[in-house]
């Protein structure tokens, strides 16, 4: 799969995940806004995929709204439905 270059970097940005699944190392990450488990290969952009409820995509630890920029150190990674549920509220 090919992420784009923000994406890679939200996902470095991120803080590891630390469950008990085997390659939890290499494919966790924790959403910001829940801190659940986010899946590499749950990324949006993907297809078909069965993981859906781990689906995640970039967000901004500043809302661009209150003046946060899409600079490298503002971007990290959300579940799908998180970021909805706050884009409501
Ligand atoms: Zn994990
Ligand atoms: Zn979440």
């Amino acid at each position: 799969m090919n992420l784009d270059d923000k994406a890679i970097i939200a996902w470095n940005n991120a803080e590891n995940c630390n469950c008990d699944i085997q390659d939890c190392a290499e494919n966790h990450k924790i959403c910001y806004l829940c801190g659940d488990t986010i899946i590499y290969g749950a990324h949006e952009s993907v297809k078909n995929q069965r993981n859906s409820k781990f689906k995640w995509n970039i967000d901004h630890i500043i809302p661009k709204s209150q003046g946060g920029t899409n600079s490298n150190d503002n971007i990290i990674v959300v579940h799908v439905k998180c970021n909805r549920r706050k884009a409501d509220s």
